[in-house]
């Protein structure tokens, strides 16, 4: 039995899908266990390059099963419409599952996403407006509809009614927009619970057995730790948790199944939306570096907007890859500082005039300043390096120094975008 969890260690876009998609190699499964279609996981291979929003990075292996287990926030239109531009651009159909738990993202969420980040103006926080929020609160307020209540017509109204109701008074009142008929939203709910019906199934069974039977289990987070509710950087976190710890609530396995956590920690720093981001770079030095990022610069996957770009912040990964609880760390986009002759990394945050090593509370972290240290680049192309020892001295110096002061064993060292861009250490 293994179970392994792919997390962010950072604020996301860490490059779990390349991670995932490289470990998916050998797994039987690989699951989401939190988020919805806000997430967008690149994955670049032998088909070509593909943001995957709600399926699992281990839909481009005929051996996976693809699990959307119940702490997803299920938008079926996005999730039917992603599943056919894979086979639309020739990957063979995937074996997805679909908790008959899981609950399913309505029409009035992304409006009540949309409308009140208008009405915030400059105070929004930066939705990718896939209405996650409005999901999630209707979740814990015990008004969401799950992915059975499709097939269950009557309690389906009721439960519709009940969420609606609240809803069209601000529609009305608060937004002074149209009001929704729940007629014409089950009209659309009711066909489209038909096509997704062959992939539901109660996946904890599925997942339980394949636990039973040895299989090789990938839980795959969304975002990165520090978007955490509880542990994030509150009020601008996701609003489900990313963590592993979460991993084994939202796929429904047990807490001890999880052997390993692979806490994917980026090279350098990136955050989309709004938020307090200590190494922030302003100016050219983040022009240049949101230029070179990623596989075509730092752009969100999901909503193409610039991602706000920095150095490399130990406080805030060190942290993260704690939260997470990391047994191993794949440190990825090594391949993006090639340039720098030196690279600022930050070690610890002055507050208030004092020096600290420990990553505050959001009220404090607003104040905090990164304190740097400079180490040597390296100058050059690393991206065809396949293994350690091949890298520069200053690249080696630079990883092994990450390591010392995250206190996590750097296992996997990812130079390109591309699934074969990957160095494996023994450690
Ligand atoms: P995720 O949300 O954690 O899956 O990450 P994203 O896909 O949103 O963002 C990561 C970006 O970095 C994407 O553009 C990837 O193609 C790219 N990427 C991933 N790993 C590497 C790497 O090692 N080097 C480079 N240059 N790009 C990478
Ligand atoms: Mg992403």
């Amino acid at each position: 039995m293994t179970v392994t969890a792919v997390v962010g260690a950072n604020w996301g876009d860490e490059g779990k899908g390349k991670i995932t998609d490289y470990l998916a190699q050998e797994a039987d499964i690989v699951v989401r266990f939190q988020g919805g279609d806000n997430a967008g996981h690149t994955v670049i291979n032998d088909y070509g390059k593909f943001v995957l929003h709600l399926l699992p990075s281990g839909v481009f292996y005929p051996q996976v099963v693809n699990i959307l287990g119940p702490g997803v926030a299920l938008n079926i239109a996005a999730l039917l419409e992603e599943r056919d531009t894979l086979i639309r651009r020739g990957v063979p159909e995937p074996t997805i599952r679909i908790s008959n738990r899981a609950q399913v993202v309505l029409p009035y969420h992304l409006l009540l996403d949309k409308y009140e980040e208008a009405r915030l103006a400059d105070q929004k926080f930066g939705s990718t407006q896939k209405g996650i929020a409005p999901f999630y609160a209707d979740k814990y307020l015990k008004l969401g509809v799950q992915v059975a209540d499709l097939f269950a017509a009557e309690r389906l109204r009721t439960r519709l009614q009940s969420s609606l109701a609240t809803k069209n008074v601000l529609f009305e009142h608060l937004y002074h927009q149209p009001i929704l008929q729940v007629d014409d939203i089950i009209a659309d709910l009711l066909p489209a619970g038909a096509q997704i019906k062959p992939y539901v199934c109660d996946t904890v069974s599925l997942l339980h057995t394949a636990l039973a039977d040895n299989k090789h289990i990938l839980l795959e987070g969304q975002l990165g730790a520090l978007r955490d509710p509880d542990h994030g950087i509150y009020p601008y976190p996701t609003s489900s948790s990313p963590l592993a710890g979460f991993g084994t609530v939202g796929a429904g396995l047990p807490p001890y199944a999880i052997q390993r956590i692979v806490a994917v920690v980026k090279a350098y720093s990136s955050c989309v939306g709004a938020g307090p981001f200590v190494t922030e770079l302003f100016g050219p030095a983040g022009d240049e570096l949101r230029q070179r990022g990623g596989d075509a610069g730092e752009y969100g996957a999901t909503t193409g907007r610039p991602r706000r770009v920095g150095w490399f912040d130990v406080v805030a990964t060190r942290y993260g890859c704690r939260i997470q609880g990391a047994t191993e760390v794949a440190l990825s986009l090594l391949d993006v500082l090639g340039y720098l002759d030196e690279i600022p990394v930050c070690v610890a945050y002055e507050v208030d005039g004092k020096i600290t090593e420990e990553f505050p509370e959001p009220a404090r972290l607003e104040r905090a300043k990164p304190v740097y240290e400079r180490l040597p680049g390296w100058k050059c192309d690393i991206s065809g390096v396949g293994a350690f020892d091949k890298l520069p001295k200053n690249a080696r110096a630079y990883v092994l120094s990450v390591e010392e002061l995250l206190g996590v064993p750097i296992k996997w060292i990812s130079v390109g975008p591309k699934r074969a861009a990957m160095i494996a250490r023994e450690v």
